[in-house]
């Protein structure tokens, strides 16, 4: 059967991707499926097509065309070297180099393509689309939808009514589109956004930090404004990615220019809050269209069933945040937000083929993996917040990190827990395992403590703490983190990992657990007099913080064993201590 391939078209970069064994797959080129939409001409004059074209954008821009996409449809000439082209044509050259890559990679001719565009694209710009096509040997057997395209990926074979917000910031555009799906068909309700918001402003907003950093604190001439200017939007779209998965970003460039006969370099550190800090009119005036998009399909956050996230800006977690606080839910992101388009135009290509069937392979978390910390629960403060750092469906592998503060001056050690769940508070998750972090001397309290997970397919978690000032780390790996625990394996395991605790030398200086379902086994004075000490830990002395701790322990343990008397106890002597340190 004549193939017939899905191609996302888009503004800063394209796909093709095609239905494999039943499943949409995207064609690599060395090792990378995703192709930038640029075109140029190269010194000896030949046409240069995706990265090669992206490499040379910002010291030849003359002999580069970048979002062509802008143009589809206007009678606009692009002059590259001697010769000047129309839109389509230059989009014909993308779509000539996607064609190209799919015929090495299947071994035969293609000549029958599924194409997306904006759901806002007008008829002259479907028909210019439909042109590029044609210009470059491939027959559109049809012109869909990015948000059906995208609806189609995650919702291969749905019966059931849904609607379906679609949210897309990509590199120069951000388009948000509301559709409903039923038996199949994906009917678009709204769609609005901004042609001219993306990435590369968050790229800009980077790269003025820099040059107003560099021309302020490093004060000193800049010699090739141009290749520094090339080497700055490199290096800020490297930081602004790398600050998706890191709270802090490190900006290092050797050699920027020379001042009083000495080599400068530049060395910026830049933090993820003040990252999305910078972005923040930007992105609050995404979500004014998602209020938009909603008024005009007629529809309130609640009626919206799923979102989905496409566009490699959508990594940006601020943005994952926002949505999740509106809706109320959590965004999907675990098909790669950069592909998904085109993997729901295979679809859609592979349906024009007879294959009703075919889906989208996926290794994703089944479980959310994080730790715990002081924070607010429903306007009350408590010790054991979860902070989920790897959420559930996030695609494999995957690693992020988070930054936690010393919650006192000279803080010996912190401790770090390691849960699986999805309760806010981590007392209602499963505690997998918790490590002490001995910390270097006198630490300043709101010392800034870096914590990464990088979890695997196989489920094999990574775990490190590193101190941010020292250097300092501790590392473990967690084997088989996607087990699933009964409850009797997770009392069993907390006991082994409590008296291993026990054993240890080291302290915690942290609020000691008491698992919601053990705490609601305990009496009711028991339970009262434990959120008394709760409620004092924090400004309790040292040694009787660390006394209250242990005798929670031991309530802990005692009831376990069904020992009311040792619990008895206990539950005096921490009556004892609250009487002595007396009121605040
Ligand atoms: P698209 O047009 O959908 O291919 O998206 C491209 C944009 O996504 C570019 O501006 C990229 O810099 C940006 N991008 C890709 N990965 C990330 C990431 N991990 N975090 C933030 N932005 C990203």
């Amino acid at each position: 059967m004549e193939p017939i391939v899905g191609i996302d078209l888009g503004t800063t970069n394209s796909e093709v991707a095609f239905i494999i064994n039943n499943n949409a797959e995207i064609f690599q080129d060395n090792d990378n499926g995703i192709m930038p939409s640029c075109v140029g001409l190269n010194a000896e004059g030949q046409i240069i097509v995706g990265m090669e074209a992206k490499n040379q954008a910002e010291l030849f821009p003359e002999q580069t065309v970048l979002s062509v996409k802008r143009l589809m449809g206007k009678e606009e000439k692009i002059v590259l070297g001697n010769q000047s082209y129309l839109p389509q044509e230059i989009s014909a050259f993308i779509l000539k180099a996607l064609k190209e890559r799919a015929e090495k990679k299947l071994n035969q001719k293609v000549s029958k393509a599924v194409i997306t565009v904006p759901a806002y694209f007008t008829d002259a710009q479907r028909q210019a689309t439909r042109e590029a096509g044609e210009i470059a040997g491939l027959n559109v057997v049809r012109i869909i939808n990015e948000p059906t395209a995208a609806a189609l990926a995650y919702e291969t074979n749905s019966s059931e009514h849904q609607n379906i917000l679609i949210y897309d910031l990509g590199g120069g555009t951000f388009d948000v589109s509301i559709v409903k799906i039923e038996s199949d068909v994906v009917e678009v309700l709204s769609s609005t956004g901004d042609n001219h918001l993306g990435g590369d402003d968050f790229d800009h907003a980077i790269m003025k930090l820099l040059l107003d950093y560099i021309q302020n604190e490093l004060k000193m001439t800049i010699k090739e404004p141009q290749k520094l200017m090339a080497r700055l939007k490199r290096a800020s779209e490297a930081a602004k990615i790398e600050l998706s998965s890191s709270p802090y970003v490190k900006i290092e460039e050797d050699h920027i220019g020379r001042k009083t006969f000495r080599d400068i370099h530049l060395s910026y550190e830049l933090s993820r809050d003040a990252f999305e800090e910078m972005i923040d009119d930007d992105i609050s005036r995404t979500m004014d269209a998602v209020n938009t998009a909603l008024k005009d399909a007629n529809l309130l956050p609640a009626d919206i069933d799923k979102i989905i996230l496409v566009g490699g800006s959508t990594r940006i977690p601020k943005i994952s945040k926002m949505l999740e606080e509106k809706f109320s839910q959590l965004p999907h992101g675990e098909i790669d937000p950069d592909l998904c388009v085109a993997l729901g135009a295979a679809i859609q290509a592979g349906r024009e083929m007879g294959m009703d069937q075919s889906s989208i392979l996926l290794d994703i978390t089944p479980y959310t993996f994080g730790t715990s910390a002081l924070g607010t629960l429903n306007g009350q403060p408590i010790h054991t917040l979860f902070v989920p750092l790897i959420r559930k469906n996030t695609k494999l592998p995957a690693s992020r990190s988070e930054v936690f503060y010393t919650m006192v001056d000279g803080q010996e050690n912190a401790e770090i827990k390691v849960y699986q769940g999805e309760h806010p508070n981590a007392l209602d998750n499963v505690l997998i395992n918790k490590y002490m972090f001995r910390l270097s001397n006198n630490t300043p309290g709101g010392s800034p403590i870096v914590l990464n997970y990088d979890l695997d397919i196989n489920g094999i978690l990574k775990m490190e703490a590193m101190e941010k000032q020292s250097g300092r780390k501790i590392n473990a790996v967690i084997e088989n983190a996607f087990a699933s625990f009964s409850e009797e394996e997770i009392s069993r395991s907390r006991r082994k990992i409590e008296e291993a605790w026990g054993n240890s030398e080291e302290e915690s200086l942290e609020l000691v657990e008491i698992t919601d379902n053990l705490f609601d086994k305990l009496p009711h004075d028991m339970k009262e007099i434990i959120r008394q000490v709760q409620a004092r830990l924090d400004d309790a002395p040292e040694e009787d913080r660390d006394e209250m701790i242990d005798l929670i322990e031991d309530i802990q343990d005692a009831i376990q064993e069904g020992n009311l008397d040792r619990a008895k106890e206990c539950k005096k002597e921490l009556e004892e201590i609250l009487f002595y340190i007396g009121d605040e």
